[in-house]
């Protein structure tokens, strides 16, 4: 049985009585109740349902299937005795009255967002979803620059500033042709609801709304990104968008503290110390070179002609660099860092004719000692569960 949308008639209503109808389980030992009439707005055309209490007992989710909503709460039916909820019953309905303001307020402004971007860009809305943090409409035309979101931003909030009436059309669907439609509207059930904002929108829309533009104060464009084959508009709206404000403030004001810059400073304060970064990055790319290639030197003069030379680094990426400087001398050699458990062995490159392949050499060797590794013919590379089969994979290499 339908259930009436008492959300439609009374939009700032906090609560409402209602007779519970039906008991219906679900999932997990919860229920859902069916009552002859709500004030939850269930999910539905990009809007998050209402939330709040029944009897006391949280109201998780709202849906609606086929006319009949149901309020699908966090209990099981023990708990339903306790809360005097049956059918027949009488219960007190509670509303989320602060959720259900920021989805009106989302929602409208994504109608006028819509409008303006129609009006300006000839833009049409393909789709709309409203988030925790951000809202989002998709749009069939390119992403515009930012001098473009402020002029769409401007617009947005003239129209909120001239306190449009919000108002509600209920028609049969035949009427349709009445409106000038931003949209051709798909009508589920046997009247057409038309959501006008004073004269410059019209759409067929189902969800929660101010009264009147001046309700939604504040709105702002947050990214625009290429989306398919249009964009993605992302927005926020209401009290949202000056928490939204003061979050990016707090952020900017930090990391100036941090950089210890002034606020206006920080572009160029990050771009020199990202360039700063290069630079020392490329520096120690050398110092490290420099520190393998004279660690190879040494060691290649004192390790016997013609033997695998053995040796320690105190990480991977040491391990690496003095594997590969000691191979550019014509060495094979096993490097072993104890800190990260890992082992690298390199061999000249390319591999001479009649000398083994380390892969081909060493790969068993490290299996058979409990490692995982992988390579090439020239450099291979180890990593050991423990310190001792790294040990003895090493005291083993000495006789590959
Ligand atoms: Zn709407």
């Amino acid at each position: 049985m339908p259930t009436e949308k008492a959300f439609y008639d009374k939009p700032g209503a906090r609560e409402l009585d209602a007779c519970v109808l039906r008991i219906e389980a679900r999932d997990e030992g919860k229920v859902a109740l069916a009552l002859d009439s709500t004030i939850f707005y269930p999910d539905g055309g990009g809007q998050p349902c209402d939330t709040g209490t029944i009897a006391g007992l949280p109201v998780r989710s709202v849906i609606e299937r086929g006319g009949e909503v149901l309020h699908l709460l966090d209990s099981g039916v023990a708990e339903l005795g306790a809360a005097g909820i049956m059918p027949g019953a009488t219960v007190r309905c509670v509303v989320d009255l602060a959720r259900r303001t920021d989805h009106a307020e989302q929602h409208t402004a994504q109608h006028l967002l819509s409008s303006i971007l129609l009006r300006t860009m000839g833009a049409t809305t393909l789709s709309f979803h409203l988030g925790e943090r951000y809202s989002s409409i998709d749009i069939d035309v390119p992403p515009f620059d930012r001098d473009d979101a402020y002029a769409v931003e401007d617009e947005v909030l003239r129209v909120i500033g001239d306190d449009y009436r919000v108002i509600t059309h209920l028609c049969p669907p035949g009427d349709a042709s009445r409106f000038p439609l931003r949209k051709e509207p798909s009508v589920e059930e046997g009247v057409l609801r038309v959501v006008e904002i004073d004269g410059i929108e019209y759409s067929a829309c189902c969800g929660t709304h101010v009264a009147s533009t001046r309700a939604i104060g504040s709105f702002r464009i947050t990214r625009v990104e290429k989306y398919k084959a249009g964009c993605r508009v992302q927005y926020v709206a209401g009290g949202r968008a000056f928490g939204d404000y003061r979050r990016l403030a707090a952020i900017v004001r930090d990391t100036a503290a941090t950089a210890g810059v002034p606020e206006d400073d920080l572009p160029g304060s990050v771009a020199a110390y990202r360039d700063r970064i290069k630079l020392a990055e490329r520096a120690l790319e050398t110092a490290r070179d420099a520190v393998a290639s004279s660690s190879a030197a040494a060691l290649d003069a004192s390790s016997p002609a013609g033997a695998i030379v053995f040796a320690d680094a105190a990480d991977f990426d040491s391990a690496s660099r003095l594997g590969r400087a000691l191979a550019k001398r014509g060495r094979v050699v096993v490097v072993a860092c104890r800190a990260d458990l890992k082992a690298v062995i390199c061999a000249p490159a390319p591999v001479a004719p009649g000398a083994s392949p380390v892969d081909e050499v060493f790969g068993p060797l490290v299996a058979r000692h409990g490692g995982k590794g992988g390579g090439g013919k020239a450099f291979f590379q180890a990593a050991f569960t423990d310190e001792s089969s790294l040990d003895l994979f090493v005291a083993a290499a000495r006789f590959a």
